[in-house]
């Protein structure tokens, strides 16, 4: 099925690599028009838009960082006067600080929440204003199967991503009256940038523990992505799809 979004406007944060780029590819060859968050590869950004429009897709690049609220209201602002209001939300953008707790600094504690969390508040906060006047609109955040299972030296990570899914299920209750869709994805060990910094052996525990034998592609996420932003899924909210190969059941 092609052309399930057309012409729906879908801002996609962290948007440069990664699950985010992939998300932003897939919404796109389903007709989006996507905003594509970044917060500092102008070059990653740039080439994530050049693939869309090879595609015939339409595509504009916004660097913003989402934990800073200025930032967020001038994003939306341009985004608002380039491509139209923001009728798809894509909350990706996330970091990991990971350190033993004992000696988890502060800053590392703060950093993540800062993006993780204060990120997708700001832009969920912002992007209501014009969903509450269409009476439609699909949130999906990224959470994570760590956000469930929880994971040692994660203590500050898997605390945002069980914070996303107390945020997805409150928005839900919140605006399902106004016709917005708020629901959740959380991946499991995916192939990107931000695992790939593990070491085999880390890689190769997690293998054992997964069922389906393999790590997972940022498509699989992308896939489940295109989905919760289709009219396919306008009967859910407040949900999460868990991706992660039966790592958590
Ligand atoms: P990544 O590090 O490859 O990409 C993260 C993106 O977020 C980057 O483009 C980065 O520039 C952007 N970003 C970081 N801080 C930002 C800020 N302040 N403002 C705007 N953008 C910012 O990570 P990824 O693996 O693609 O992860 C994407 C999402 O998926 C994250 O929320 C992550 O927690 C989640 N996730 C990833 C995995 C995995 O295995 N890779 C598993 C579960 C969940």
């Amino acid at each position: 099925m092609e052309n399930m979004l057309k012409d729906k406007v879908a801002l996609v944060t962290g948007a440069s690599r990664g699950i985010g780029k992939a998300i932003a590819i897939a919404l796109a060859h389903q007709g989006a028009k996507v905003a594509i968050n970044y917060s500092s590869s102008d070059d990653a950004a740039i080439e994530v838009c050049e693939i869309i429009r090879k595609n015939g897709g339409t595509a504009e690049i916004f660097k913003a960082k989402v934990n800073v609220e200025e930032e967020v209201d001038s994003m939306f602002a341009a985004i608002e006067e380039k491509l139209g209001s923001v009728e798809i939300l894509v909350n990706n953008a996330g970091i990991t600080k990971d350190n033993l707790l004992m000696r988890m600094k502060t800053e590392e504690w703060d950093n993540v929440i800062d993006v993780n969390l204060k990120g997708a508040f700001l832009c969920t906060r912002r992007v209501l204003k014009g969903m509450m006047k269409a009476r439609y609109g699909k949130i999906i955040n990224i959470s994570s199967v760590v956000g469930f299972s929880g994971n040692a030296g994660q203590f500050n990570y898997s605390a945002t991503k069980a914070g996303i899914i107390g945020m997805t299920k409150s928005a839900a209750l919140e605006l399902g009256s106004r016709g917005i869709r708020v629901n959740a994805v959380a991946p499991g060990f995916i192939e990107t940038d931000m695992t790939a910094v593990l070491t085999d052996e880390v890689k190769a525990a997690y293998m054992e523990k997964i069922p389906l034998k393999a790590l997972g592609k940022v498509e699989d996420i992308a896939n489940a992505v295109v989905y919760l932003a289709s009219p396919l899924s306008d009967y859910m909210t407040g949900q999460t799809l868990h991706l992660n190969g039966g790592l958590y059941l």
